[in-house]
């Protein structure tokens, strides 16, 4: 640690550039904290045998990215280290920070942890330090998005985190004691039995990017290619030099999008909000303190339905970073009271309706975020009816007056799925919900940063506490066999043999 307190002050007001040695001490001091709190603990849970004969997986951890990695670093401090985890996307690719994600800084502020797990050397401050010495983490005013994307990256290397990339989960189905996982990975089609599933999907993973319907709109239409994205879209943004873009939505990813394309030289972008002006306040960042992130999941259903809602109809704004990237702009507007009524697509352009008229561009971008429903995500298809979802706990009046919320799963407390009836699977149990979906729940723990470190460790208390419980026999046959002769070099030693009771 000195060696690195020693490096960060030699940058101290000096060189401000990215070198090794800091990173390298760093890593040194993170691996020896590692080691100083015995990580990874020694596996401890029970085998156990597949259907198929072969060793099942104790815990398939189904995403890569932020949540799925954080988890896994969890569940290994925890001794759960008969772990996968996958990723349908290549090394790096994992989740939005170098692919969709388009704003140039973190929306939060700098001072987040949660990858970390706690260990100081392992958080985004000291790896920036690392980097850039205490000045320029002084002087840093919001994480660069690839910046958090490479430090991400880095928690990984250190704490031993393999993703086996470039697999995808295809079908999740229970049998018998196990779930029963298909997946197509670079070696083909694979089938795994595991005990625990963690969905650590991403922001779209209890459902799908949002796509709103048009009476002249088919999104699967040929005519729509290079014409309509989705914010989430891989988008080619050399491609909008010159053209007119129409962006329908004003949220942080309707601006990070539209800075993008202005940037890249579109001749103007035209922005539509339903609002009669944008969100001023952000109310998750009201909730986002120890309290609220520990305390929220022991509410009644009530009043865990009140505060969630609530924040959901406020709707958060854009930050204020985004929003003057694009207002530097001379070709920016923004149309609000505007909700776009129509929208077709012919071969020269893309026609918008609004109440107050017709406007004409070269593309248009969507984005209006991603949507709770379960029906969406194809993986989940044989087992989605079983599932409790919020609706099945609110009045119907509720339920309709709140329509996402009410698709949101009602998960249990340590982010698994629940019954809907009594005829449904109790592998439901083993099935945790590790992404946005748990939000209603569980508030922000698996969507959000700030959340992330409650999250992690609560989910692996839970998978930790259900292996144990599962197994309690063998433990106890375990106990009774366990032989560790402490007074072995003392003269009061007696063998084992020599113990009975006379
Ligand atoms: C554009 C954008 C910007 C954001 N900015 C911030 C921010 O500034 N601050 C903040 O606190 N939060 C932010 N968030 C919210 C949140 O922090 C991120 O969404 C974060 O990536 C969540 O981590 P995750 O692991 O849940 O999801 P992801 O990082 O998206 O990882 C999910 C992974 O699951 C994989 N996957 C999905 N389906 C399958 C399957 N069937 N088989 C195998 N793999 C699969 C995906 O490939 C993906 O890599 C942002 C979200 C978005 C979308």
């Amino acid at each position: 640690m000195d060696k690195i307190l020693d490096n960060i002050g030699q940058r101290k007001g000096g060189d401000a550039g990215i070198g090794s040695t800091g990173l390298g001490a760093l890593e040194d001091a993170a691996r020896h904290d590692l080691q100083r709190l015995n990580y990874p603990t020694a596996n401890w849970v029970v085998p156990a045998t597949a259907p198929d004969g072969k060793p099942a997986c104790d815990v398939l951890i189904v995403g890569g990215g932020m949540c799925g990695q954080t988890a896994a670093f969890a569940l290994r401090r925890d001794g759960v280290c008969n772990i996968r985890i996958i990723d349908r996307n290549p090394p790096g690719r994992e989740g939005p920070w170098g692919t969709f994600a388009r704003m140039e800084t973190l929306r939060s502020p700098k001072q987040l942890t949660g990858p970390d797990l706690g260990v100081a050397t392992l958080t985004y401050r000291a790896w920036y330090e690392a980097h850039h010495g205490i000045d320029g983490w002084e002087a840093l005013h919001k994480a660069p998005r690839l910046d958090w994307l490479d430090y991400l990256l880095w928690v990984r290397r250190i704490a031993a985190l393999p993703i086996e990339n470039d697999t995808a989960m295809t079908s999740l189905d229970a049998d018998g004691a196990f779930l029963r996982v298909s997946l197509r990975g670079p070696r083909g089609p694979e089938v795994v039995f595991a005990r625990k599933v963690v969905l650590a999907l991403g922001r779209d993973g209890s459902g799908a990017p949002r796509w709103p319907t048009f009476a002249s709109f088919d999104p699967a239409g040929a005519a729509v290619r290079g014409r309509v994205f989705h914010s989430s879209d891989d988008i080619d943004f050399a491609v909008l030099a010159g053209r007119r873009v129409g962006v329908l939505g004003a949220g942080a990813s309707a601006f990070d999008n539209a800075g993008s394309a202005l940037e890249a030289g579109a001749g103007a972008v035209v922005m539509f909000a339903r609002r009669r002006f944008l969100p001023q306040v952000n109310k998750s960042k009201g909730a986002s303190f120890p309290g609220f992130q520990r305390g929220f999941a022991a509410l009644d259903d009530d009043r865990r339905w009140r505060f969630m809602t609530y924040i959901f109809d406020e709707q958060a704004p854009p930050p204020h970073e985004s929003v003057l990237r694009c207002d530097r702009h001379e070709g920016f507007a923004i149309r609000f009271s505007e909700p776009w009524t129509d929208l077709a697509v012919d071969g020269d352009g893309v026609m918008v309706t609004t109440p107050a008229g017709r406007h004409r561009f070269d593309a248009v971008i969507i984005a209006t975020g991603f949507d709770v429903d379960l029906t969406e995500r194809l993986e989940l298809a044989s087992l989605r009816d079983q599932i409790m979802l919020w609706a099945d706990r609110r009045a119907p009046a509720e339920s309709a007056a709140e329509l996402e919320a009410a698709r949101f799963p009602y998960l249990g407390d340590g982010f698994q799925l629940c019954p809907r009836s009594e005829g449904a699977t109790p592998r439901l149990a083993d099935i945790h919900v590790f992404n946005w979906g748990c939000t209603m729940s569980h508030g922000p723990l698996a969507g959000d940063i700030p959340g992330l470190g409650v999250g992690a460790t609560r989910l692996a208390h839970a998978i930790v506490r259900d292996l144990f419980v599962a197994d309690a026999d063998c433990h106890f046959e375990a106990l009774v066999a366990h032989e560790e002769p402490e007074l072995a070099p003392t003269r009061y030693f007696v063998p084992r043999e020599q113990r009975a009771v006379e």
